[in-house]
Protein backbone atom coordinates (compact mmCIF):
# COMPACT_ATOMS: atom_id res chain seq x y z
CA UNK A 1 0.00 0.00 0.00
CA UNK A 2 1.23 3.07 -0.50
CA UNK A 3 1.43 6.14 2.29
CA UNK A 4 -2.09 8.37 1.98
CA UNK A 5 -2.02 11.69 2.14
CA UNK A 6 -5.38 14.12 2.60
CA UNK A 7 -4.93 17.51 1.90
CA UNK A 8 -7.00 20.35 4.14
CA UNK A 9 -7.27 24.25 4.06
CA UNK A 10 -7.35 25.74 7.46
CA UNK A 11 -7.28 29.14 8.60
CA UNK A 12 -8.06 32.40 6.63
CA UNK A 13 -4.92 32.85 4.92
CA UNK A 14 -5.39 29.79 2.48
CA UNK A 15 -3.11 27.74 4.11
CA UNK A 16 -3.00 23.53 3.25
CA UNK A 17 -1.78 21.17 5.76
CA UNK A 18 -1.31 17.73 5.22
CA UNK A 19 -2.12 14.38 7.11
CA UNK A 20 0.50 11.63 5.59
CA UNK A 21 -0.49 8.31 7.10
CA UNK A 22 0.15 4.38 6.54
CA UNK A 23 -3.60 3.18 6.60
CA UNK A 24 -2.23 -0.12 7.52
CA UNK A 25 -0.84 0.48 10.99
CA UNK A 26 -2.32 4.25 11.08
CA UNK A 27 1.07 6.04 12.06
CA UNK A 28 0.56 9.44 10.70
CA UNK A 29 2.46 12.48 10.54
CA UNK A 30 0.96 16.34 10.26
CA UNK A 31 2.56 19.15 8.03
CA UNK A 32 2.51 22.62 8.91
CA UNK A 33 -0.05 22.94 12.02
CA UNK A 34 -0.80 26.60 12.67
CA UNK A 35 -4.46 26.77 12.50
CA UNK A 36 -7.12 24.20 13.72
CA UNK A 37 -5.61 21.82 15.53
CA UNK A 38 -8.89 20.47 16.88
CA UNK A 39 -10.01 19.74 13.24
CA UNK A 40 -7.20 18.27 12.40
CA UNK A 41 -6.98 16.07 15.69
CA UNK A 42 -10.83 14.85 14.50
CA UNK A 43 -9.94 14.17 11.07
CA UNK A 44 -6.81 11.71 12.12
CA UNK A 45 -9.30 10.49 14.98
CA UNK A 46 -11.93 9.75 12.67
CA UNK A 47 -9.32 7.44 10.34
CA UNK A 48 -8.35 5.65 13.66
CA UNK A 49 -4.80 7.23 12.85
CA UNK A 50 -1.80 8.03 15.73
CA UNK A 51 -0.01 11.30 15.08
CA UNK A 52 3.62 10.59 15.61
CA UNK A 53 5.48 13.37 13.60
CA UNK A 54 5.04 16.90 12.81
CA UNK A 55 6.52 17.98 9.49
CA UNK A 56 7.07 21.70 9.47
CA UNK A 57 8.66 23.09 5.88
CA UNK A 58 9.19 26.34 7.46
CA UNK A 59 8.76 28.49 10.96
CA UNK A 60 6.32 31.11 9.35
CA UNK A 61 4.06 31.52 11.99
CA UNK A 62 1.23 30.61 9.67
CA UNK A 63 2.65 27.18 9.11
CA UNK A 64 3.82 26.61 12.83
CA UNK A 65 1.43 28.33 15.42
CA UNK A 66 -0.33 24.72 16.25
CA UNK A 67 2.71 22.82 16.66
CA UNK A 68 2.78 23.56 20.47
CA UNK A 69 -0.95 22.01 21.02
CA UNK A 70 -0.72 19.46 18.53
CA UNK A 71 2.74 17.78 20.26
CA UNK A 72 0.91 18.46 23.57
CA UNK A 73 -1.91 16.95 22.41
CA UNK A 74 -0.48 13.36 20.22
CA UNK A 75 3.58 13.55 22.17
CA UNK A 76 4.14 13.87 18.63
CA UNK A 77 7.95 14.93 17.74
CA UNK A 78 8.43 17.62 15.22
CA UNK A 79 10.75 18.02 12.40
CA UNK A 80 12.07 20.94 11.20
CA UNK A 81 15.70 22.13 8.78
CA UNK A 82 18.31 23.06 11.58
CA UNK A 83 18.79 26.20 10.60
CA UNK A 84 15.53 27.17 11.80
CA UNK A 85 14.79 24.07 14.86
CA UNK A 86 15.71 27.16 17.61
CA UNK A 87 12.73 29.29 15.67
CA UNK A 88 10.94 26.29 16.32
CA UNK A 89 11.37 25.67 19.73
CA UNK A 90 10.57 29.64 20.33
CA UNK A 91 6.89 29.18 19.30
CA UNK A 92 6.84 25.04 20.82
CA UNK A 93 9.31 25.55 24.00
CA UNK A 94 7.78 22.62 25.41
CA UNK A 95 7.67 20.26 22.32
CA UNK A 96 10.02 17.80 21.29
CA UNK A 97 11.84 19.37 18.33
CA UNK A 98 14.06 17.35 16.28
CA UNK A 99 16.07 19.39 13.35
CA UNK A 100 16.10 16.73 9.94
CA UNK A 101 18.88 16.99 7.08
CA UNK A 102 18.34 16.85 3.58
CA UNK A 103 17.96 13.20 2.73
CA UNK A 104 16.65 12.59 5.93
CA UNK A 105 13.95 9.68 6.29
CA UNK A 106 10.86 9.79 8.48
CA UNK A 107 9.25 6.26 8.85
CA UNK A 108 5.46 6.19 9.17
CA UNK A 109 4.63 2.15 9.39
CA UNK A 110 6.13 0.68 6.60
CA UNK A 111 6.02 4.30 4.30
CA UNK A 112 8.69 6.76 3.93
CA UNK A 113 8.90 10.57 3.84
CA UNK A 114 12.35 11.91 2.66
CA UNK A 115 13.38 15.52 3.47
CA UNK A 116 14.35 17.70 0.95
CA UNK A 117 16.31 20.61 1.71
CA UNK A 118 14.53 23.55 -0.12
CA UNK A 119 15.70 26.64 0.66
CA UNK A 120 14.86 30.10 -0.59
CA UNK A 121 11.40 31.31 1.15
CA UNK A 122 13.21 30.78 4.36
CA UNK A 123 16.77 29.41 5.46
CA UNK A 124 16.38 26.31 6.27
CA UNK A 125 12.93 25.37 4.10
CA UNK A 126 12.10 21.41 3.57
CA UNK A 127 10.06 19.95 1.39
CA UNK A 128 9.53 16.18 2.27
CA UNK A 129 8.92 13.64 -0.59
CA UNK A 130 7.15 10.40 -1.21
CA UNK A 131 6.63 8.35 -3.70
CA UNK A 132 4.66 9.93 -6.03
CA UNK A 133 4.71 12.95 -3.93
CA UNK A 134 6.19 16.06 -2.71
CA UNK A 135 4.68 18.77 0.08
CA UNK A 136 6.58 21.98 -0.81
CA UNK A 137 5.21 24.68 1.44
CA UNK A 138 5.88 27.83 0.19
CA UNK A 139 8.91 27.17 -1.89
CA UNK A 140 6.67 25.84 -4.99
CA UNK A 141 2.93 26.81 -5.10
CA UNK A 142 0.58 25.90 -8.48
CA UNK A 143 1.35 28.15 -10.74
CA UNK A 144 3.78 30.35 -8.64
CA UNK A 145 6.60 29.92 -6.12
CA UNK A 146 7.19 31.60 -2.52
CA UNK A 147 8.67 35.31 -1.77
CA UNK A 148 12.21 35.97 -1.08
CA UNK A 149 11.72 39.02 0.56
CA UNK A 150 11.50 37.84 4.34
CA UNK A 151 14.14 37.95 6.32
CA UNK A 152 16.61 34.28 5.55
CA UNK A 153 14.88 35.00 2.29
CA UNK A 154 17.68 34.28 -0.80
CA UNK A 155 15.81 34.30 -4.94
CA UNK A 156 19.30 32.65 -5.43
CA UNK A 157 18.99 29.51 -3.34
CA UNK A 158 14.66 29.31 -4.21
CA UNK A 159 16.09 29.00 -8.18
CA UNK A 160 18.38 25.90 -6.80
CA UNK A 161 15.83 24.39 -4.94
CA UNK A 162 13.23 24.71 -7.28
CA UNK A 163 15.72 22.92 -9.83
CA UNK A 164 15.78 20.00 -7.27
CA UNK A 165 11.42 20.03 -7.37
CA UNK A 166 11.43 20.29 -11.31
CA UNK A 167 13.91 17.19 -11.94
CA UNK A 168 11.44 14.93 -10.02
CA UNK A 169 9.49 12.37 -12.39
CA UNK A 170 6.43 14.98 -14.38
CA UNK A 171 3.89 12.81 -12.61
CA UNK A 172 4.92 13.72 -8.94
CA UNK A 173 1.96 15.65 -7.30
CA UNK A 174 2.62 18.57 -5.83
CA UNK A 175 0.97 19.61 -2.53
CA UNK A 176 1.78 23.36 -2.24
CA UNK A 177 1.28 25.22 1.26
CA UNK A 178 -1.07 27.44 0.05
CA UNK A 179 -3.78 27.29 -2.00
CA UNK A 180 -2.97 29.80 -4.25
CA UNK A 181 -3.13 27.97 -7.96
CA UNK A 182 -5.58 27.26 -10.27
CA UNK A 183 -6.28 23.93 -8.56
CA UNK A 184 -5.51 22.60 -5.01
CA UNK A 185 -2.11 20.21 -6.21
CA UNK A 186 -1.01 19.54 -9.17
CA UNK A 187 2.61 17.99 -11.06
CA UNK A 188 6.01 18.32 -11.45
CA UNK A 189 5.07 17.96 -15.32
CA UNK A 190 2.21 20.50 -15.23
CA UNK A 191 4.39 22.80 -12.80
CA UNK A 192 7.33 22.51 -15.37
CA UNK A 193 5.40 23.32 -18.30
CA UNK A 194 2.96 26.21 -17.44
CA UNK A 195 4.59 27.97 -14.20
CA UNK A 196 6.51 31.03 -15.02
CA UNK A 197 8.99 30.87 -12.16
CA UNK A 198 9.92 27.43 -13.91
CA UNK A 199 10.07 28.15 -17.46
CA UNK A 200 13.01 30.77 -16.43
CA UNK A 201 16.04 29.82 -18.80
CA UNK A 202 18.32 30.78 -16.22
CA UNK A 203 18.95 31.73 -12.87
CA UNK A 204 19.22 36.06 -13.62
CA UNK A 205 15.90 35.21 -15.34
CA UNK A 206 14.29 34.16 -12.53
CA UNK A 207 15.75 36.43 -10.18
CA UNK A 208 14.45 39.29 -12.12
CA UNK A 209 10.79 37.80 -12.17
CA UNK A 210 10.83 37.23 -8.76
CA UNK A 211 11.96 40.61 -7.75
CA UNK A 212 9.34 41.91 -9.93
CA UNK A 213 11.51 43.40 -12.90
CA UNK A 214 10.64 42.03 -15.14
CA UNK A 215 6.52 40.61 -14.74
CA UNK A 216 3.93 41.38 -12.24
CA UNK A 217 3.31 38.51 -9.91
CA UNK A 218 1.36 36.10 -11.70
CA UNK A 219 -0.48 34.62 -9.61
CA UNK A 220 -2.65 36.78 -6.70
CA UNK A 221 -2.18 37.05 -2.69
CA UNK A 222 0.76 37.38 -0.39
CA UNK A 223 3.00 34.63 -0.14
ZN1 LIG B 1 6.13 31.25 4.37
Amino acid sequence: MALEIVQVEVGLLQNFDELCADPETGDCAIVDPAFEVDRLLHLARARNWRITTVLVTHTHHDHVDGVAELCAATGAVARVGEGEADALRAVAPRAVVRPIADGEVVTLGAERITAMATPGHTIAGMSYRTDGAIITGDTLFVGGVGRTDFPGGDPRALWRSLQRIAALPEETRVYPGHDYGATPTSTVGWERTTNPYLRCGSEDEFVALRSGRTAPRPTRGPR
